[in-house]
């Protein structure tokens, strides 16, 4: 009887990222190099867990990652829990994980998850953590208590929900959190556990239109307006603005935004890192009751770049009328 017939089917693919480089001349620092198959080699203990089905789908910095690159990802994932695999994990740079994840996470219609990881040390240097992240997200992947969770981002043995994990360190091993909840679970002596029920989820249909683009912006200490002024007449679709603490601007911002919210969706989100914008709490100009009297709407819970994604997808279906009711408080 062949044992391996009866493990679960695990698809993995990889799209680059410190995870998949090593160092290549003297001086020229690490680079992409490592296929999937290559970095699976370094964790054994996966074939031993689950049917592996394997692909090599980028060797790329996150930051040159995509919405057109993610939305191929996502077929090829949606193909293989088609085609019958218990969970999809996805390996690549942790710089843009925060993001991509989310992305995913607002797309993905399946119960069988899609868990995300990477590496904070490349392949080469070491104390490399690749391989401890691969093994601890095919711990999640296979873990019943992972299903109906949507994107799951698995990092230093912490389990993230895509919409709230957030990159808040450059360097360090420990790099991401969850401001404010925390990680839904984590791995212990490689048994899933989790701290948190699983939510209720919303899906968006795949976008019709990928040509439109959505601007972000940082409200700052004596900003000038001239960027804020060039929005419409670039032809952006969407604008985010990471505000100041609750979700604030300048009142001279404030009414460059009075003349541009009528004629595109505005976010103002908070620039803090942690925390919800404020609805009801400040009167000023630039304010969160001045900007939301303007058409302006709030992040909620969301920061600033994960609303730029939320905004970009909901355009891209024709749902940006529904984008109140998707920014949670
Ligand atoms: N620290 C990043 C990583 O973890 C750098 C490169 C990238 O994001 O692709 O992968």
């Amino acid at each position: 009887m062949n044992e391996q017939a009866n493990l679960p089917r695990l698809s993995i693919a990889s799209l680059g990222g410190t995870v998949s480089m090593q160092a290549g001349a003297p001086g020229g620092g690490v680079r992409p190099k490592m296929g999937c198959d290559e970095q699976l080699a370094n964790v054994p203990q996966l074939r031993e867990m689950a049917q592996l089905e394997v692909a090599t789908l980028g060797l790329l910095a996150s930051a040159s990652l995509g919405f057109a690159a993610l939305l191929d990802v996502l077929a090829w994932a949606r193909g293989e829990v088609e085609r019958g695999a218990r969970a999809v994990i996805l390996t690549q740079g942790t710089d843009s994980l925060e993001e991509t994840a989310y992305f995913l996470d607002l797309l993905w219609p399946f119960d069988a998850p899609l868990v995300m990881t990477g590496a904070m040390r490349a392949a080469s240097q070491p104390g490399n953590d690749g391989p401890a992240n691969l093994l601890a997200a095919a711990q999640v992947a296979l873990a019943q208590g992972s299903r109906g969770r949507g994107v799951l981002v698995v990092m230093n043995d912490q389990v993230h929900a895509a919409a709230r994990v957030r990159k808040t360190a450059s360097l360090a091993m420990a790099a991401f959190e969850s401001p404010g909840s925390g990680p839904l679970g984590e791995v212990v002596e490689g048994i899933v556990v989790y701290r948190q029920a699983a939510g209720r989820r919303q899906v968006l249909p795949l976008p019709q239109r990928t040509e439109h683009c959505v601007a972000l912006l940082e409200a700052c200490l004596d900003a000038d307006t001239a960027l804020l002024q060039a929005v419409a007449r670039l032809g952006y679709a969407g604008l985010v603005i990471a505000g100041f603490g609750a979700g604030h601007v300048s009142s001279s911002w404030s009414e460059v935004l009075d003349e541009l919210a009528p004629t595109l969706p505005v976010i103002v989100a908070t620039r803090t890192g942690s925390g919800p914008t404020a609805r009801t709490t400040y009167g000023f100009a630039g304010g969160e009751i001045d900007l939301q009297a303007k058409g302006v709407h709030m992040g909620g819970q969301l920061c600033p770049r994960k609303c730029r994604i939320l905004l970009w997808l909901l355009i891209g279906s024709g749902r940006q009328q529904q984008l109140h009711s998707w920014l949670p408080r």
